[in-house]
């Protein structure tokens, strides 16, 4: 919903309806940012961050397209940009993503290349609109949340693992594009938290190989992607922040 809100910034986090996303919507929030609260088909849980995100005086917009499908982006996004000129996003979260594991040896065509679109394609879907007009600000914050996967490579997500360490390189090629223009563009690689995509992952068997001894939260995450997305970050960009309680790569 728009609200009369105390100022004009925004920020898109993909993904935001659930998880992580969530999570990043509540701070970004409370850093006065306006939110697009991104998603793809839970509307619901778009509305329940949406609530969230609102007791920060802030406003919350709802925005439904799959990154991976440039045609919804453009009649969605790009449309928002176009039809609100003065409302500049200035923080992009490139959030959305999910995960179909199999071994390599059973992986289907058809898993490979939804785990690639979305997180892959998703993220030049996304970026290159809204990373146009922060070249033209001459300001921006874009975070990656990437994975665990994308730097140690796991057994079974060889498709995710692909994917991530894409964008990994993205991060880090578009971060020395960009510099000049006071853009960062960082990633963060959560190891195992707690959201529905880890829903069925035993934390009590992967205890004794994680340093700090469990899983972690959506909050710890959103905490490092704010950091990185406030002005207090303004020399660090390039970089991969692992989030994972040591679990080591
Ligand atoms: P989650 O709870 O499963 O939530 C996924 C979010 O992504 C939802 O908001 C979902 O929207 C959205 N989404 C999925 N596909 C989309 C698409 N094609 N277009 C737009 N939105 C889409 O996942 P999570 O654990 O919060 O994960 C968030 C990010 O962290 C992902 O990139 C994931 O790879 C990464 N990550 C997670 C973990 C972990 O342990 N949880 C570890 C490392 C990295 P709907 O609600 O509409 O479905």
């Amino acid at each position: 919903m728009e609200l009369e809100t105390q100022n004009n910034k925004y920020a898109l986090v993909t993904g935001g309806s659930r998880g992580i996303g969530r999570a990043i919507c509540e701070k970004l929030a409370e850093m006065g940012y306006n939110i697009l609260v991104n998603y793809n088909s839970n509307e619901t849980a778009a509305l329940e961050t949406a609530k969230l995100v609102e007791q920060h005086n802030v406003s919350a917009e709802i925005i439904k397209f799959d990154v991976a499908n440039k045609e919804q982006v453009d009649a969605t996004l790009v449309k928002w940009m176009e039809d609100h000129p003065k409302k500049p996003i200035e923080i992009l979260v490139n959030n959305a993503g999910f995960r179909r594991d199999a071994l390599f040896m059973w992986m289907e065509e058809e898993n490979w290349d939804a785990v690639l679109n979305v997180n892959v394609a998703g993220f030049y879907n996304v970026t290159k609109p809204v990373f146009a007009k922060m070249l033209v600000n001459r300001y921006g914050r874009i975070v990656n949340v990437v994975s665990l996967s994308g730097i140690k490579g796991m057994a079974g997500q060889t498709n995710y693992s692909a994917a991530k360490a894409a964008i990994i390189g993205a991060t880090k090629a578009l971060a020395q594009e960009v510099g000049r223009a006071k853009i960062t563009v960082n990633a963060v690689a959560p190891g195992f938290i707690k959201t529905d995509m880890t829903e069925g992952i035993e934390e009590k068997q992967y205890r004794s190989v994680i340093p700090l001894r469990r899983f972690g939260t959506s909050e710890e995450v959103a905490d490092v992607v704010a950091f990185l997305a406030s002005p207090k970050a303004s020399y660090v960009t390039g970089e991969v922040i692992s989030i994972n309680g040591g679990l080591h790569t």
